[in-house]
């Protein structure tokens, strides 16, 4: 049996966060995943956003985990084939694995990894017990539960899943590149539907490393033909779905594997107990589409970690109504309500055909053209007065090489 105050079942982004701060702080953890090398996954690959990286630098391992990202700079919004803005930008493109291995290798002691498959848990108000697929036992003072989709565990504690809306949205990614000519003009692009009838919500590109990642969304079933033609015959379903993508893309041709994944959203129920917490999608998930899963991700294990856990470490035992504060944590369910509501906002603007949100769509349009001519503006201005400064500042460098050249 292997002793520690926090014992953090689940190696994924929620999991890993958790230890690295955990250990940064000198608190004792035991983080248990099977994977020693991260496998590949489809999940989030580019962290995105001032609210998301602002969460991302509580954490205290941002800037060493974003050296293995790549920073596009600069992200291109287009809708119906016309250029709207080129908006700095703040998104780092990653690929989970790359992601989880960077965070991993920001673990300190006294927090430690175990590689290997939890198979039962039993909790309490005083110490918790984890049973591990090598034979070993680990006894605790509080189970962090960070294992994600995975129902089984969940299940034998007693807690069950609520799905809220079943395959809300499907995540398709690929690499693209484009053909006859070495790069894009963009560095990372936002392609906005150009219909209701395509169910897709928009497109984004970014890179990572030396390609150019895709992630497409649609809003379909799990058994759409149409996912079919676009694993089969990629290029051609997008230019029938985008058609004027190619305006601002230029041909391009799709590499590798295309990877397909439908999203359930659902909310976990019963799982106020003794000795256990929940963090990220465990807790529960949200639409990709929406890109705040990681923000969920992060604001469960920042408020965890740097409020909780050193609270409830401080006194005796570690009772259900001790746990009841981190899912009480206004910060918590803020973040967990914003990303929710965001889910079926997303969906509503993209599909809706009412009168409200087709005046929403055209709404975010103008607000996109806006800031972009306004930017434009801006950057034609600054131009331009500089220009005028370097006439006058060489103009009058002459008249004063003249003037000496006369003394
Ligand atoms: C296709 C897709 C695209 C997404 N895109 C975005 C995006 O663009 N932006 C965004 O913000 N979010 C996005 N998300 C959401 C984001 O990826 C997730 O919210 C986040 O990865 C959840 O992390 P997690 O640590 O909770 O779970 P996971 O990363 O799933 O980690 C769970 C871990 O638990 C381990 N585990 C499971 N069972 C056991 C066990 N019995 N014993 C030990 N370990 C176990 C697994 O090995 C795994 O390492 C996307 C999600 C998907 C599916």
């Amino acid at each position: 049996m292997r002793y520690t105050d926090i014992a953090i079942i689940g190696g994924g982004l929620a999991g890993s966060t958790a230890a690295a701060m955990l250990g940064r702080a000198g608190i004792s953890a035991l983080l248990v995943d099977p994977h020693e090398v991260y496998p590949f996954d489809f999940r989030v690959e580019k962290l995105s956003g001032d609210t998301q990286l602002d969460r991302f630098y509580r954490t205290g391992i941002a800037d060493s985990v974003l050296r293995s990202a790549t920073h596009d700079g600069e992200n291109w919004i287009a809708r119906f084939g016309y250029l709207l803005d080129k908006k700095p930008s703040r998104q780092f493109g990653i690929m989970y694995d790359a992601l989880i291995m960077a965070i991993r290798a920001e673990i300190p002691k006294p927090a430690e990894l175990v590689y290997a498959k939890v198979t039962d848990v039993s909790t309490s108000d005083d110490r918790q017990k984890i049973t591990l697929s090598n034979g070993e036992a680990i006894s605790a003072r509080l189970v962090v539960l960070a294992n994600g989709l995975n129902v089984g565990l969940r299940r034998n504690l007693g807690i069950e899943r609520q799905v809220i809306s079943a395959c809300h949205s499907i995540s398709i990614g690929f690499d693209l590149a484009p053909v006859g000519r070495a790069a894009f003009a963009f560095p990372a692009l936002t392609y906005f539907s150009e219909r209701p009838s395509e169910r897709i919500p928009y497109l984004t590109l970014f890179p990572v490393g030396n390609k150019m990642r895709a992630n497409l969304f649609a809003y379909r079933e799990a058994d759409d033909p149409w996912l079919r033609e676009m694993r089969h015959k990629p290029v051609e379903t997008m230019n029938a779905a985008l058609p004027r993508l190619r305006r601002i893309t230029g041909e391009y041709t799709v590499s590798g594997e295309v990877k397909i994944r439908p999203a359930d959203l659902y909310v976990c129920t019963g799982y106020r107990r003794p000795g256990i917490v929940l963090v990220g999608d465990a807790f529960a998930t949200t639409c990709p589409v929406t890109g705040t899963g990681t923000d969920k991700v992060l604001s469960d294990v920042t408020q965890l970690c740097n409020v909780h856990i050193p609270a409830w470490l401080a006194t005796e035992r570690m009772n259900a109504a001790k746990i009841a504060s981190y899912y009480e944590d206004p910060v918590k369910q803020a973040c967990d309500a914003w990303s929710m509501a965001k889910a079926f906002s997303f969906r509503k603007v993209t599909l809706d055909r009412g009168i409200y949100w087709r005046t929403q769509r055209l709404a975010r349009f103008l607000a996109w053209f806006g800031e972009g001519s306004l930017r434009r503006l801006r950057k034609a201005i600054s131009a331009e007065s500089k220009a005028h400064a370097h006439s006058s500042s060489s103009s009058s460098s002459s008249s004063s090489s003249s003037l000496s050249s006369s003394a």
